[in-house]
């Protein structure tokens, strides 16, 4: 703990000292990703509080995840500056809101929906409308685009209109599923993640006496990431701040990456125009990252277009200078994950501790062949976001069942029928519900039917490996492999997407899967949504300290066509491209990753190529590359397969 509020000053560079010390009246911090933004808003609290200006319990430091908000607590702490509130925008809000819910309203607070696509597809579905995976995810996106910026179902399709997006269905309907997912969420007593925010905003502005309480306790606010502010979220700040203007900002535009969501990188920009005696403050130098890392960082930066571009700041890197960023092109996506994970066993033998690494992908999905690769390659991980298959609750329950099954061995009833082992498996978990047809819709009931499918379909693989096998030497692989991926207690890699990557850092990043339809993402169709996708993969660049590697895949798995290209982004930057784009280069100074070890013939979409069954990850894809859905009956048919209760699947699978 530093002895003095000036020591808490010690560490700091001239101009982010004039944002520590700047304790009256607006500031605003403008500046470029790993130039000590959050460091300087830290050491500001922690020298006001040190200095007794300001009272721990009357600042509210704003953060953007709860991790953020963790670490921003414990340096408050190293700094002797422990009792102030650091949070998100919801917990803070949720906290206001149960404390005044009795008061405001009466009774409890409702229950937070836990499941909200699940309601959104009950919602459509009483409106008659039948929307597959993908438009109940874009419709969701809407709503919620819709809540965060203050927009009623019925005015929804104006505010459409007037925000120069694309809806991505007609927004009549839209409005329609909105209302009724309004509805069944009041007759089941429940609210959303948007309610709490929507609730509080509500009930301070209805209620002057609630809102002159708040205003009491928190005299001084800081917000951290201010570029993503929604218009929601700078209501309730206004909420919050009443008549004062007590408040320090500090944000990047070029990292704006929750525009979906309604978030606007204007607040931070237009800052001085609402408070012209604000504080504002440039920071340049970048003490994170490597000159290396850094020149990729601003070359990326200059070629974005869009508000936002015209704001980028240039980064000086602070650093020694380290190792080049390395461009690595694999022949399909198992072989990429192989190549990753090689790559950082090395660097873990290589003495980085594997809490330094981290591999970021675009979408969630992306994660499942990197924990595979990983714990083949004896690495520990841990994801950010989502759950590992062998953590399940479903999938422990079902370890337990099989587990049972092998004690009692063939003299349990159960197994009496079944001869080989993907039946007996399948019998099994029949005992605990499971049926080989899956339930209809999407949601948790779903999703639990997907794990135990995975787990049958594991049993066949396994069966076809070693036709002798039992049912105890499956259950003796599937502690192995539950084993291999590591407890979750171990410092390990970490997965995480671009978004979830937001404010940290690491020694050494992977980005991975930089394809076009990646990194941009296919459903990025606006000149915007496509700046945004630049944006993100800037995000990503920032995270790396000294080691990055930049990867593709041509084809998604292994013998496929091989049609994919490196990301638009990387023209002109990745050795041997040029500027214009198009198949130019892949070239000179890119490594060649080849092609993966397992080959076990997946079935394609004939049209895009996209693979619609991968029996090496056990999955059924539904094409996104396509304009239209796999029809009806080809679906049926898979299903069928993974069930089981055909052998065979057969050519071609198309998606048309
Ligand atoms: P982002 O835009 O990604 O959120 P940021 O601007 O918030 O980045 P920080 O995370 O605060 O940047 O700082 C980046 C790294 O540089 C951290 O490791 C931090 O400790 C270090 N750093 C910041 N300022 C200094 C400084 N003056 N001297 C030494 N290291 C610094
Ligand atoms: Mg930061």
């Amino acid at each position: 703990v530093p002895d003095s509020p000036d020591a808490v000053l010690e560490g700091l560079d001239p101009e982010q000292r004039e944002v520590a010390t700047a304790l009256h009246g607006p500031v605003c911090v403008l500046a470029g990703a790993g130039t000590g933004k959050t460091r300087a808003i830290t050491h500001r609290i922690a020298y006001g509080v040190r200095a007794g200006m300001l009272p721990p319990a009357s600042v509210l430091a704003v953060t953007f995840t709860n991790r953020a908000a963790g670490e921003m607590r414990g340096r408050l702490r190293q700094l002797g500056a422990a009792g102030v509130q650091a949070r998100t925008f919801h917990s803070a809000a949720l906290r206001q809101l149960q404390y005044f819910w009795p008061k405001a309203v009466g009774g409890e607070l409702p229950r937070l929906l836990e499941r909200k696509v699940q309601l959104v597809a009950e919602a459509a579905a009483r409106c008659r409308i039948r929307l597959d995976r993908n438009e109940l995810r874009d419709v969701t996106g809407e709503i919620e685009w819709a809540k965060t910026t203050q927009t009623v179902p019925e005015d929804y399709p104006a505010a459409v209109a007037k925000s120069f997006r694309e809806p991505p269905r007609d927004p009549a309907e839209t409005s329609g599923i909105y209302r009724l997912y309004e509805q069944l969420k009041r007759e089941r007593a429940v609210i959303d993640f948007e309610d709490v925010l929507l609730l509080t905003v509500g009930i301070l502005q209805d209620r002057p006496d609630i809102a002159d309480t708040v205003r009491g306790q928190y005299q001084h606010f800081v917000v951290d990431e201010y570029q993503d502010v929604s218009p929601l979220q700078q209501r309730l700040l206004e909420l919050w701040l009443g008549e004062r203007d007590t408040i320090c900002v500090v944000g990047d535009a070029s990292q704006t990456i929750y525009s979906f969501t309604g978030a606007t990188p204007d607040h931070l920009l237009n800052f001085r125009a609402r408070h012209p005696d604000a504080t504002v403050v440039k920071l340049v130098r970048d003490y994170r990252s490597t000159p290396q890392v850094v020149y990729l960082a601003n070359g990326l930066l200059a070629q974005a277009k869009g508000r936002a571009a015209e704001h980028r700041l240039e980064l000086v890197s602070q650093r020694e200078a380290g190792p080049e960023p390395v461009y690595t092109e694999y022949a399909d996506e198992p072989a990429e994950a192989e190549g990753v994970a090689r790559r950082i066993r090395e660097l873990l033998d290589a003495g980085v501790a594997a809490s330094e690494v981290a591999v970021l992908y675009r979408v969630n999905a992306q994660s499942e062949v990197y924990e595979q690769a990983l714990a083949d390659a004896g690495v520990p991980y841990q994801l950010r976001g989502a759950e590992r298959f062998f953590e399940r609750p479903e999938v422990r329950e079902a370890g337990l069942a099989l587990r049972g099954a092998a004690r009692a061995g063939s003299n349990d009833t159960l197994l009496a029928d079944a001869v080989d082992l993907p039946s007996q498996v399948r019998a099994v978990l029949g005992g605990t519900g499971w049926t080989p047809q899956p339930p209809a819709g999407s949601g948790a009931v779903r999703d639990r039917w997907e794990s135990l499918a995975a787990l049958v379909r594991l049993a066949e693989d396994f069966a076809r490996a070693r036709p002798a096998a039992a049912l105890g030497d499956f259950v003796a692989e599937l502690d192995e492999r539950a084993g291999a991926q590591h407890a979750p207690t171990v410092e390990g890699v970490t997965l995480a997407s671009l978004h979830a990557a937001k404010g940290l850092e690491w020694d050494a990043v992977f980005l991975v899967g930089l394809t076009d339809g990646t990194v941009p993402i296919t459903h990025a169709k606006t000149d915007e949504q496509v700046e945004e996708e630049r944006r993100l993969l800037y995000v990503g660049v920032t995270r790396a300290r000294r080691h990055l590697s930049l990867s593709w895949a041509l084809s998604r798995s292994p013998g496929g066509r091989g049609s994919r290209r490196p990301s638009r982004f990387l023209n002109g930057l990745r050795p041997g491209s040029s500027a214009g784009g198009g198949r130019a280069g892949g070239g000179g100074g890119v490594e060649r990753g080849g092609r993966s070890r397992k080959r076990r013939g997946p079935v394609r979409c004939r049209v895009c190529g996209r693979t619609l069954i991968d029996p090496g990850e056990m999955k059924l894809m539904r094409c996104e590359g396509c304009p239209s859905d796999l029809d009806e009956e080809l679906y049926e048919r898979l299903r069928e397969w993974r069930s089981g209760q055909a052998r065979e699947l057969g050519q071609p699978a198309y998606c048309v």
